[in-house]
């Protein structure tokens, strides 16, 4: 190094001490009383432009501030390219690193005011050299060139939430692009790339990252690092975009797009650091210094409304909030063209993310009534496979492709051997319907057995077997080829310990009554019973007797399945039966509409009678591609092991809450998929619907979503997606807790 200094830049260093770098290798220099920064690079072509690039920004910028001043060399260039290597000289700038400061807040207003002033005095500078750098992964620009460096993220969750931003940013930022204000931007405004003084910043060295771009973008990673670094994210990046518009104003097509900017600077940091971790295992330590926090930022970027953050920024640069249309007025406007025979709730949303929904109002709301996006709202993957598939083949059955066999397979392997045949349709409904004509086929008995409280979907048929429906309001009288069972919940109340025997006897009688029936139709856990577990033993007894009668017995597990139970990938499994046709539903596409029959192939083939079965849009390739999508993501994440321990997390923590306060009674259910019973303070066996509506409002009050069911509304249903993590478990708990006590 001293030769070189010597040589080529005429200095005599007193001291060289080696300072920490990302690509190249940099060295505080002492000659004379003056310090500098020896850059020493691995020759490159391009690299050798960019470097020109980057003097040349910083010599328009040497009367703008005080910004690193370029050395030239003793034959007056820029930089010297000696054996394969490129050596520049800069000037040092005394000062402390912002990463110092340690969240203090004192010094963002000024972090935004000189970032302001850089773009202000460089609008106009322009270097064409520039438009040739399309290879920079730290460029924001690039973003694409970090999509191949996910899979290098060992975690799937990390890898979901990288995979989550980049859609977003590809929807919500890259249609806008060339609309935006561009310039030289510096590219890499981080706390290790910032010098400040005792109270304010001073200014931005380490230019290496220089690129043409949007200004925007510049601002954003900027912000991404203020996100990380300060306990209160959104108001410390409040603060820098306030002082930032105060001296450069900010326009609102850039002010949008920033939530969507600050999450894809961290889907870039994340996997830049896994890819190079990977190549670099030895500078590990290094590469990964931001990554825990962006980690932890990242995830919790996803519970923030983008609405929410859009509003702050523009109060932050007093511009006018969107005008809100009230809820009322669109219900309103919902109802002169949608029939009020369909319920509504005053929510307006506008969009969602894993077990968030994101309110119009700018509210974030936990969701823990949801369970169809059952990986998660707008999971990437899902997103994905569907997209893709959509872009290829969108066909019906009678063509031949893979996806089909594929998928078909993949989700029979989920079976016992014996349930081997698949029929795809397009709702729950569609498939109890299909799944009880399966069953009158075979067995020639039109007469169907159900459990009172069931509900099993909105066609016809369905409804006439849905005593959930035809048992209420605009109902009807039981049909004469239904026999209703009944449901366990008054027994347990009303008889006690008895009750299951009690209950298999009035079955059975009801059973040896109808000589009709051909089929039996029940969920596991009764949905709109209240979460209603069915008594142990219950259903392997009942299911003997039918088996006897060659009743044939259809599991309903459109609620309960794919691993909701924790326990188990299928509510049957939690009674140690095996149903002879599963019926599936909701959750099967993450709300993508399809649905399912699963049967054996015995029961199939009595079934192929002649009659072709074709459904126009069941099994087609886009659904199948869904469908193995939401497969795939559950096993690759553990939701059904998590399921099992969040689930049991919070069903204990219920149950906490319940031995406190009389008014919480029986809390029961599996998994995801669980019911707490709101009960009269004095009698327990009263149900208190009041109670149950007041802390459900108080609730989402709070901004937590959940449902309620039962015979007299008075059961909370709790069965959020399958992502639900312990925060989340905690915040319910907590937010439950204290609307028992108030409400009580
Ligand atoms: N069965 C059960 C248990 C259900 O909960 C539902 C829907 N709530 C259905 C069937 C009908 O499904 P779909 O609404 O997709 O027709």
């Amino acid at each position: 190094m001293e030769a070189i200094l010597s040589e080529v830049f005429g200095l005599t260093a007193e001291s060289i001490q080696q300072l920490e770098g990302y690509d190249n290798r940099n060295f505080l220099i002492e000659s004379n009383g003056i310090k500098y920064v020896l850059k020493d690079y691995r020759f490159d072509k391009n690299l050798e432009m960019y470097l020109q690039s980057e003097s040349e920004f910083l010599d328009f910028l040497s009367d703008k501030g005080e910004f690193p001043k370029v050395i030239s060399s003793l034959k007056g260039n820029s930089q010297e390219i000696i054996n394969d290597r490129i050596y520049r000289l800069l000037t040092f700038i005394e000062g402390d690193l912002f990463a110092s400061i340690k969240g203090d807040e004192s010094y963002l207003e000024s972090f935004g005011k000189k970032i302001a002033q850089l773009h202000k005095s460089s609008i106009d500078y322009y270097d064409p050299k520039l438009l040739a750098r399309i290879d920079n992964r730290w460029d924001l620009k690039n973003l694409h060139l970090c999509e191949p460096f996910f899979e290098d993220c060992q975690d799937p969750k990390e890898r979901k939430f990288l995979k989550y931003f980049y859609q977003q940013f590809e929807q919500n930022v890259l249609p806008k692009y060339a609309d935006l204000r561009k310039s030289v931007i510096h590219g890499d405004i981080n706390e290790h790339n910032v010098l400040v003084n005792s109270n304010e910043v001073k200014t931005f060295f380490d230019f290496g990252d220089v690129n043409y771009g949007p200004l925007v973008y510049d601002l954003a990673i900027a912000l991404t690092y203020i996100a990380l670094n300060y306990n209160d994210s959104i108001g410390a990046v409040t603060s820098v975009v306030r002082a930032y518009h105060s001296v450069y104003e900010l326009e609102e097509k850039e002010l949008d797009m920033l939530y969507y900017l600050i999450a894809a600077r961290l889907v870039q940091s994340l996997s830049n650091a896994a890819n190079s971790s990977k190549i670099q295992p030895e500078n590990k330590e290094y590469i990964t210094v931001n990554s825990a926090s962006a980690r932890f930022l990242i995830e919790e970027w996803t519970s923030i409304n983008p609405i929410y953050f859009r509003n702050k920024m523009y109060e932050a640069c007093g511009k006018q909030l969107l005008d809100l249309k009230s809820v009322n007025e669109e219900i309103d406007r919902r109802n002169k063209s949608i029939s009020k025979a369909l319920s509504v709730s005053n929510l307006a949303i506008k969009g969602a993310a894993f077990q968030y929904m994101y309110g119009e109002n700018g509210k974030t709301y936990l969701d823990l009534r949801n369970n169809i996006p059952h990986v998660g709202h707008c999971h990437p993957d899902v997103v994905e496979a569907n997209a893709k598939m959509q872009f290829k083949l969108n066909t019906n059955t009678r063509y031949v492709y893979p996806e089909l066999a594929d998928y078909a397979e993949q989700l029979l392997s989920k079976f016992p051997s014996n349930l081997n045949k698949v029929y795809f349709v397009n709702s729950g409904s569609a498939a109890g319907d299909l799944a009880l004509r399966i069953a009158q086929t075979v067995t020639g008995r039109s007469g169907v057995g159900i459990l009172e409280q069931g509900y099993h979907g909105n066609t016809y048929r369905m409804i006439e077997v849905s005593h959930y429906k035809y048992g209420s309001k605009g109902g009807f009288d039981q049909k004469k080829n239904v026999v209703k069972f009944p449901m366990p919940w008054n027994y347990e109340v009303v008889m006690g310990a008895k009750a299951k025997d009690q209950l298999i006897d009035l079955a059975l009688t009801e059973l040896n009554r109808n000589t009709e029936i051909g089929a039996f139709i029940a969920e596991p856990i009764v949905g709109c019973g209240g979460q209603l577990e069915l008594p142990e033993g219950y259903l392997k007894h009942l299911y003997s007797e039918f088996k006897e009668r060659n009743v044939l017995c259809i599991s309903d597990e459109v609620q309960t399945g794919f691993a909701r139970m924790g326990r188990a990938w299928w509510g049957y499994e939690l009674y140690d039966v095996v149903p002879d046709i599963i019926v599936l539903g909701k959750c099967i596409g993450n709300g993508h509409p399809m649905a399912a029959v699963v049967t054996t192939s015995e029961i199939s083939e009595k079934f192929t009678n002649g009659m072709e079965f074709f459904s126009s849009f069941g099994g087609n390739p886009v659904s199948c591609a869904t469908g193995m999508a939401v497969l795939d993501v559950l096993d690759k994440e553990g939701l059904k092991d998590n399921a099992l321990k969040i689930g049991e997390y919070l069903k204990a923590g219920l149950a906490r809450i319940a031995s406190k306060y009389k008014g919480v009674g029986v809390v029961r259910g599996s998994g995801f998929f669980l019911g707490v019973e709101l009960v009269d303070e004095n009698d327990s066996s009263l149900p208190n619907t009041s109670l149950c509506h007041k802390i459900k409002k108080e609730l989402f009050d709070n901004q937590i979503l959940v449902g309620s069911d039962g015979p007299e509304d008075n059961i909370l249903k709790i069965k959020p997606p399958m992502c639900f993590t312990k925060a989340n478990a905690d915040q319910f708990l907590a937010a439950f807790e204290t609307a028992v006590i108030t409400e009580s």
